[in-house]
């Protein structure tokens, strides 16, 4: 991340201190293999736990959560559904512009496509989830979509740093529509004549996700754009357990699953895909720089599915979410090094 010199790390005596916010549904459980994995092999995090109740009115848990990221920096969070918009709420106040989920395909999982590898980089506080919604007349809701070229010029800017820093040169940006997004952008562009640069309306960009996801490389999208085409992309390569998503400001970060499911219908089965959320927790041990632990993890993760094919009913396996920690475990403990 291009920022990441500003963005808070806290420290006590070499390790770092994040904030972890399980959230409803498969949240909890999830995060219980993550500190499970971190403990086996020694990651150098001490996660302080904030439980958002999501029956309550009030904004007291919420409030202690956003104090609790602006003290540590960093989170790792699962997702949360309160009555009120949380997610956006704490976005929004820590002043996360940028969501970035990048869906690479892993191989040999049972997908509609295959070989995706697609960046998709989209504005997190601007857009419909500004929630100005009003009804102007009884039985007229008006609904208000908020575009400022503060947020549209730091996601372009964002997004072709990103392209340029990670080699994607032959890169097409993608972006949807939305006359000022697209004219920050292309006015950002100006600064990146090495990228190529092109638009495409949020319609046929389904379309050809759908049809064609492998023309796509770096797409930067509005809110609601960027979370469809997530949700899209996601699917199209093995379904919502196995991508994370990061969520980047200028000085605070949060690390989670890509799509942001709560899977309240599955919670407490054992059945939950941990990859998702395992691989946000390597999102974060990456921003802080433990690039041995990350790797390690990654490594045991890629092997489990891919290469021992140990996998949870959802990318076509009848493993349980414990089957899939242990063997990462195991091989963890057959890789032991002196963490
Ligand atoms: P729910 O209605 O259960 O809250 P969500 O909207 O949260 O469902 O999730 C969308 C779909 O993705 C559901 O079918 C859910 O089971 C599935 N899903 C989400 N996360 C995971 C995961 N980690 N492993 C397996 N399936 C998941
Ligand atoms: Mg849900």
């Amino acid at each position: 991340h291009t920022k990441s010199a500003l963005q808070k790390k806290v420290t006590y005596g070499g390790r770092h201190a994040v904030t972890m916010l399980p959230g409803g549904g498969i949240g909890p459980e999830l995060m219980g293999y993550v500190r499970e994995i971190f403990r086996y092999c020694g990651a150098p995090i001490d996660f302080e736990v904030i439980d958002i109740d999501p029956s309550t009115e009030g904004n007291d848990d919420l409030d202690y959560a956003i104090t609790s990221i602006k003290r540590n920096g960093v989170a790792l969070k699962g997702n949360i559904e309160t009555k009120s918009q949380t997610l956006s709420e704490v976005s929004r106040n820590l002043d996360l512009y940028v969501n970035v989920v990048h869906c690479k395909s892993y191989p040999g999982i049972p997908a509609r496509h295959h070989d995706i590898d697609v960046v998709l980089i989209r504005q997190n506080t601007d857009g419909e989830y500004a929630m100005l919604e009003h009804e102007s007349v009884p039985g007229i809701v008006e609904s208000m979509k908020v575009v400022t070229v503060d947020n549209a010029e730091r996601v372009a800017r964002y997004a072709f740093e990103y392209a340029r820093q990670n080699n994607r040169k032959k890169a097409n940006i993608m972006k949807l529509s939305d006359g000022l997004f697209l004219e920050v952008a292309n006015r950002v562009h100006k600064d990146y004549p090495e990228l190529e640069h092109n638009n495409m309306i949020i319609d046929n960009t389904c379309m050809q996700s759908v049809s064609n996801p492998h023309q796509f490389d770096v797409m930067n999208m509005t809110n609601l754009y960027g979370t469809i085409v997530s949700n899209v992309l996601c699917g199209l390569m093995g379904g919502a357990g196995l991508i994370s998503g990061r969520n980047y400001g200028d000085h605070y970060a949060i690390f989670e699953p890509g799509t942001r499911n709560t899977g309240t219908a599955i919670a407490g089965k054992n059945i939950a895909n941990p990859v998702a959320m395992i691989s946000a927790s390597i999102d974060m041990l990456n921003h802080l720089g433990h690039k041995e632990h990350a790797n390690v993890i990654q490594e045991a993760v890629y092997q489990t599915i891919v290469n021992d094919a140990i996998r949870t009913p959802d990318i076509g396996g009848n493993h349980s979410s414990t089957d899939v920690v242990e063997n990462i475990l195991k091989i963890l403990s057959a890789k032991r090094v002196n963490w």
